[in-house]
């Protein structure tokens, strides 16, 4: 429904012109007015679309009309419908805010509906611009991203609120007095038109830090001018973050290096402690031993049973120390020298620790089956024979007295076959979980010295062997089920 006010004291023409709409706009609705009270009240209580005014009228003239109209209803077209006007008339009226201008004549009247048609059309286009416009400037106002546009002598012609505060001014007038053109204007290469974001640092106008910012920029054009038209993320909170991790990641590096130095200065301290210690400790032992074999040669026949039961202890104590300062200083040994990897064929290290525990083997009738054809790994020969001599003869020592040591030794490829995983498993009592570990540790030993005799730095001087040859050993074993040790080395490809 179209509702119109039509000013216009003569009865014919409204009719003509009601007549003439009607035909346009069927469901048309006119408010008639002829006298300025109803004009007024009208005005005041609005509900119209369009207003049609004729110049001439009894109480003052169509530019009054178009006046009280204008005032309270700017966005509300109006045309003047007149045979009085002249063309004096006519300007005035367009500059006070008329739409249209049409002559009341025979010739014209198909005219109006045609002007009002267009003017509503016009009209209704305006309002649907201003409120796309209102919708994407409130949009870009609500947005975290500052969006900007500037020309290429740094003048911001146009910008959102986000935009404002990154650079830290109140309003677009504070920011168009500065020159935004050594941050924005200089930074861009024209010719790749669009250039890769960038992080700079932003001056506040308003004496604030620097903000840190990603800038996007793209080269544009308005009314044939050239123009900058750029997206700004604030980062700065990003930047500080990134900044204290990186200070508190080289503090730490520092720390540990530091830290990693002062535990390698006390381990060595320790082990020349160690060594120095078993090293001394041989020459009193050597005294011991001496004066309890002269003791025994020259003054037996001075001594009761229970005297010479004391000094067949003395002697076979000071051959357990004996044995534990070799091992001690053998365990001490393997870090003080620097060991050179070279080739080596696994059958042959197996060869040689077995050899040197024949006796043992003898002794306990242990049955060992080696797999025939062990690969080649990197290694160091006497480091990895002594590594092995020590699990196996651990696997041949830690059966239950009954049972009969047997001992299968054979070896795997793993990690896309560029290590070579060695495996040696016994029947033997097992190892408890918990100790599965602890048991590379020096003098860690289960069970007592009567029933499995050591000192319990065999597999300790294994690991460290092994270790230092760039390898692994650990176990895998259930407690009455056996275990099965491994040591892991780089395979060399022949
Ligand atoms: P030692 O053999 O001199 O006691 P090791 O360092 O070689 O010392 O071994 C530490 C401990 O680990 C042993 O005392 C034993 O309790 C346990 N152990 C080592 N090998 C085996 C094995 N094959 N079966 C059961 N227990 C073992």
């Amino acid at each position: 429904m179209l509702c119109i006010l039509l000013v216009d004291e003569n009865p014919t023409d409204r009719l003509l012109v009601i007549r003439d709409l009607e035909r346009e706009f069927p469901d048309l609705q006119v408010l008639e007015i002829t006298d300025y009270q109803t004009l007024e009240r009208a005005i005041a209580s609005g509900g119209f679309e369009l207003v049609i005014t004729d110049y001439r009228l009894n109480w003052g003239n169509g530019l009054d009309v178009l006046r009280m109209s204008k005032a309270q209803y700017p966005q509300c077209p109006v045309i003047m419908f007149t045979g009085s006007g002249n063309e004096e008339v006519a300007v005035e009226a367009m500059k006070a805010g008329l739409d249209d201008y049409i002559i009341k004549s025979p010739r014209h009247y198909f005219r109006l509906a045609v002007a009002v048609r267009g003017i509503l059309e016009r009209y209704t286009a305006q309002r649907q611009l201003t409120h796309l416009e209102n919708r994407l400037q409130s949009l870009l106002n609500r947005l975290n991203v500052g969006v900007f546009r500037v020309t290429p002598n740094g003048l911001l012609l146009e910008s959102n609120q986000a935009f404002l505060q990154l650079i830290g001014c109140a309003s677009l007038a504070d920011a168009q007095r500065l020159n935004l053109r050594h941050l924005f204007w200089e930074t861009f290469d024209p010719v790749a038109h669009q250039i890769q974001p960038q992080e700079i640092q932003v001056p506040q106008a308003n004496g604030q830090p620097n903000r840190w910012v990603l800038l996007t920029q793209y080269l544009n054009t308005e009314d044939s001018e050239t123009v900058i038209d750029g997206i700004v993320e604030d980062i700065t909170e990003l930047k500080q973050a990134e900044l204290a991790l990186r200070q508190l990641n080289e503090t730490l590096e520092a720390r540990v290096a530091e830290r990693t130095a002062q535990i390698e200065e006390v381990n060595e301290q320790l082990e020349g402690f160690a060594y120095s210690v078993s090293h001394d400790l041989r020459a009193p032992l050597r005294a011991i031993e001496s004066f309890a074999q002269i003791l025994k040669t020259d003054y037996v026949a001075h001594l009761d049973a229970t005297g010479q039961d004391y000094l067949n202890r003395i002697e076979t104590s000071a051959e357990f120390m004996n044995h534990l300062i070799d091992s001690l200083l053998e365990y001490s040994r393997i870090n003080l020298s620097a060991l050179q990897l070279e080739p080596l064929d696994l059958n042959r290290v197996v060869t040689q620790a077995l050899a040197q525990l024949e006796l043992e083997i003898r002794e306990k009738q242990a049955d060992i089956t080696v797999s025939p054809s062990l690969p080649m790994v990197y290694g160091h020969f006497t480091n990895l024979v002594r590594a092995v001599l020590n699990v196996i003869s651990n696997a041949i020592k830690f059966v239950s007295p009954e049972t009969r040591p047997r001992v299968t030794i054979w070896a795997e490829e793993i990690n896309d076959h560029k290590w070579v995983r060695l495996w040696v498993e016994d029947n033997g009592i097992g190892i408890d979980e918990e100790y599965h570990q602890r048991i590379f540790s020096v003098f860690e030993r289960l069970h007592g010295i009567e029933v499995y005799p050591g000192i319990g730095i065999g597999l300790a001087i294994a690991r460290r062997s092994v270790e230092r040859m760039d390898g692994q050993i650990g176990v895998e074993s259930v407690v009455g089920q056996g275990s099965r040790f491994w040591i892991c080395l780089r395979k060399y490809e022949g």
